[in-house]
């Protein structure tokens, strides 16, 4: 989508500090980070939100799934972390292109605000 912010990074016309890559997906450091370690997981195709995904997306969505597993033991969240998905208004979603937030590094508060 052109005039999206996360597709401009994946097509590298955006910026971004990019942590892995494969055919498929793109991490990347949040830059505005809500914890020590604040990484965004993003498909390469533009899908709005977890509200737009379909039975089609099964196996990105669980590739995605196990590369967060991965990216966060690379890390050394061993003590534990976030995986977050905000969707849609009520879910305070800013960009609208599918990510999930893998935060970590502190001791996180539940429930959300
Ligand atoms: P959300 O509110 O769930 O839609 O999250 C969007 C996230 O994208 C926020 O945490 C922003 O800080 C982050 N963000 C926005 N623009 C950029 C960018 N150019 N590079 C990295 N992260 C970004
Ligand atoms: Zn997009």
């Amino acid at each position: 989508m052109s005039d999206c912010i996360f597709c401009k990074i994946v097509s590298k016309e955006i910026p971004a500090d990019i942590v892995y890559e494969d055919d498929d997906m793109l991490a990347f450091k949040d830059i505005e980070p809500k914890a020590p370690i604040h990484i965004l997981i993003i498909p390469k195709i533009h899908i709005q939100s977890m509200d737009q995904v379909s039975i089609e997306d099964q196996n990105l969505l669980g590739k995605m799934m196990i590369k967060i597993r991965e990216i966060a033991s690379i890390l050394k969240l061993d003590n534990g972390y976030r995986v977050v998905n905000n969707c849609g208004e009520d879910g305070f979603q800013t960009v609208k292109h599918l990510h999930f937030h893998l935060l970590g590094g502190r001791k996180m508060q539940w429930p959300p605000g």
